[in-house]
């Protein structure tokens, strides 16, 4: 049995100044990582800050698994930086064809650092990539022994080991001992068609605006001719100030526009508030409903749809999966 392991760099590799580990170190340094029953093969693909990946690198990544599944791997693991890991992760979950498990991991601590958490969270994500529990659940983030679904992870805190969390749903299973074991099963959701080629992506240009205090919604105006889609990150429920609907409207008319909450928790709603600027208004206006996808995986899910050519009707069918 094999496990194909991609490595993309962050701070799990990141050993002193410039100095980063392969992933045949990274795999050198995991206790009990030999006694798995798997060999790693191990693909080095880039050693970068996860802010520096594009959705078009986790395409090619995609790809490299993909025929690694088919050559026998029973799984996949990607190591890679942090602060990015919850989009990463869904852009898989929208294009991974196959039943194995693909799994995505990395570290809050270096190996430099005392506890580095890296060979830990390795060692989990290697034992869930060749679990047949874990097939058939998509992309899965396995960090501190929790298994997340990557359609509801979040990483919610900037130091912790803890980070990563599923604040609407809670980790779907644990590695326990040397044991996966998995509470609950969401069924797979429809990913998009196809798999959006590099030119694509570059021309679905995507803006995430985030609604904030007092806000005069100046960095809309002209949106629409750099734009090709917008994600709102609304108060609460889902609102705006009263002044800003008829400019998400008049938006809206021209681009796919997706309603969502900058809390971190929770559903949009869509028919309690009736203000101008409440969610019943702005969905009245042509705006998309969200549901509990929060504002960054609502953007990566409206440039995946944008990319493949998607219309306004299979867009909105896309995110009433998420509902
Ligand atoms: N800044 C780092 C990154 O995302 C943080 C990490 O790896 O945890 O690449």
């Amino acid at each position: 049995m094999s496990v194909a392991l991609f490595t993309l760099g962050g701070t799990i590799s990141v050993a002193g100044g410039s100095n980063r580990l392969t992933g045949a170190e990274l795999t050198a340094a995991v206790p009990g990582l030999a006694d798995l029953g798997s060999v790693l093969e191990v693909q080095d693909v880039e050693s970068v800050p996860s802010g520096n990946l594009t959705l078009a690198t986790m395409l090619d990544v995609v790809d490299a698994a993909s025929k690694a599944v088919s050559a026998g791997a029973s799984g996949v693991v990607v190591t890679q930086g942090t602060d990015t890991l919850e989009e990463t992760a869904f852009v898989v979950d929208q294009v991974w064809p196959h039943p194995h498990p693909f799994v995505l991991t990395g570290a809050m601590r270096n190996p430099t650092l005392a506890g580095p958490d890296g060979p830990a969270n390795l060692l989990a994500a290697a034992r869930v990539a060749c679990s047949p529990a874990a097939r058939d659940l998509g992309a899965l983030v396995v960090f501190n022994d929790q298994i997340h679904a990557a359609r509801w992870v979040r990483k919610t805190h900037s130091t912790s080991t803890a980070t990563f969390a599923s604040p609407n749903a809670g980790p779907i299973g644990h590695v326990v001992e040397d044991q996966v074991r998995i509470l609950t099963k969401p069924a797979r959701q429809d990913g998009v068609p196809g798999r959006p080629e590099a030119a694509d992506l570059d021309a679905a240009r995507v803006a995430l605006y985030t609604v904030t205090l007092d806000d005069d919604g100046l960095l809309l105006q002209g949106l629409a001719d750099t734009h090709q889609g917008l994600v709102v990150a609304g108060y609460g429920v889902g609102h705006v100030p009263s002044a800003l609907a008829p400019v998400l409207g008049a938006l809206a008319e021209r681009m796919p526009v997706v309603l969502t909450s900058r809390t971190g928790g929770g559903s949009v709603l869509r028919s309690t508030y009736k203000a101008v600027g409440s969610e019943s208004d702005l969905l009245g206006r042509g705006l998309i409903d969200g549901g509990f996808l929060d504002p960054y995986k609502a953007r990566v899910l409206l440039r995946l749809l944008l990319a493949t050519g998607e219309g306004l009707d299979e867009i909105t069918a896309a995110f009433a999966q998420h509902h």
